[in-house]
């Protein structure tokens, strides 16, 4: 079943967030290697091209999508643009965002580690309501697992986050991605 519907929709769709159109910051954590550029542009353009290395900068890509019930949300998706090597850094970078997305590789249990660190800085540094997605990434590279979907699904129960595996490469489990996390987000009060 394939609920929500990908668009660009509205792209520059106001300000404010109202009941039916909301926009959110999101960020991308994890180790260097583990995806993230490729799940942004999956997402945002369909594509999973290895060589075109998107550096985001100090910019970021938006994608908005409609959910079943007509409200949109909007994604401003912010990559780290190789942040993730200064640690010191990080606060700034997820300071306001309402949405954290912690990737690791499922053949890198190096990786699966420093999502767990990830998930701990921000549980101390990061926005108090936060939602979190913790997500084992390259789920097309099976017979090279290293990482059970069993831990990263238990490690993110326990830390209150929303588990999804992924293959940017396959586009397996990217919009759901998105639409599961645009379904947790809490909604104004209608006016
Ligand atoms: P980042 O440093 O976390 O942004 O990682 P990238 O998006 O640059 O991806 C790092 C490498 O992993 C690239 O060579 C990609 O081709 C590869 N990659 C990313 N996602 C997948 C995936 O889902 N499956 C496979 N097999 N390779 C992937």
């Amino acid at each position: 079943r394939n609920s929500g519907r990908l668009g660009g929709l509205n792209p520059e769709n106001g300000s404010a967030n109202d009941s039916k159109n909301l926009r959110v910051k999101l960020v991308l954590l994890g180790d260097s290697g583990v995806g993230k550029s490729c799940i942004v542009l999956r997402f945002v353009r369909g594509q999973f091209d290895p060589t075109s290395k998107v550096t985001i900068g100090a910019s970021f890509l938006s994608q908005t999508i409609a959910l079943q019930d007509s409200t949109t949300v909007k994604f401003e998706i912010w990559d780290t643009a190789g942040q993730e090597r200064y640690a010191a850094l990080a606060p700034l970078y997820y300071r306001g965002a309402a949405v954290a997305v912690v990737v690791y590789d499922i053949t890198s249990p190096e990786s699966f580690a420093k999502a767990q660190y990830w998930v701990k800085e921000l549980q101390k540094h990061g926005s108090p309501g936060m939602i979190m997605a913790l997500v084992g990434n390259k789920a097309d590279l099976q017979e090279k697992r290293e990482v059970s979907a069993q831990d990263g699904m238990e490690y993110a129960e326990k830390n209150g986050m929303f588990f999804i595996e992924t293959s940017a490469k396959t586009a397996d489990n990217i919009n759901q991605l998105f639409e599961e996390i645009a379904k947790r987000l809490p909604r104004p009060p209608a006016s």
